[in-house]
């Protein structure tokens, strides 16, 4: 009543056997990503970095390609995805400041505009993705100098960011 009957009990050949297999696995599983990071390490050195959402090989080169938020790195493609997600996990003043960052990125590299949050989208060019960012003159107060309507983001303290999908 003790091992053959916990095997037909489990349907399987034992526990031990399944945590042997296990250990096994997560061995194999240590070394295949030991030899991966060693793999990103050497191809950094060459100029590629790694995207940490898709995990894709960029050329590090390229300002545009990879955005550097808080110690990781995310390609532009994955942007969209990843900075909803990643703000929602970060404190107020960090958000600002990665935030910021992102902005400042997009509008060096991808020719991101901002556009007031009151003004509807009146352009016809196709748009890749956008943002809701607070404003970086009044610093999402909507106030400039005291009680003066800030005259970059209309009053609300907070910023559309445009991507346009690139026609090139
Ligand atoms: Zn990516
Ligand atoms: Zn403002």
């Amino acid at each position: 009543m003790h091992r053959s009957a916990r095997a037909s009990e489990f349907g399987i050949n034992g526990n031990e056997v399944r945590e042997e297999q296990e250990d096994e696995v997560m061995e194999i599983l240590a070394r295949v990503e030991h030899n991966l990071n060693d793999l990103a390490q050497g191809l950094s050195l060459l100029g590629l970095k790694r995207c940490s959402w898709c995990k894709r090989f960029l050329r590090s080169s390229d300002p545009g390609a990879l955005f550097g938020g808080d110690g990781e790195l995310v390609c532009f493609g994955c942007v969209p995805a990843w900075w909803p997600s990643r703000r929602e996990q970060l404190s107020c003043e960090d958000r600002k400041k990665i935030e910021g960052n992102l902005v400042f990125w997009l509008r060096s590299f991808h020719n991101a505009h901002l556009v007031k949050d009151s003004r509807k989208t009146s352009e016809n060019q196709p748009v890749k993705f956008e943002l809701v960012a607070s404003c970086l003159e009044c610093r999402g107060t909507g106030t400039l100098m005291g009680d003066r309507r800030c005259r970059y983001c209309d009053g609300p303290g907070a910023v559309r960011v445009v991507v346009p999908e690139r026609t090139r």
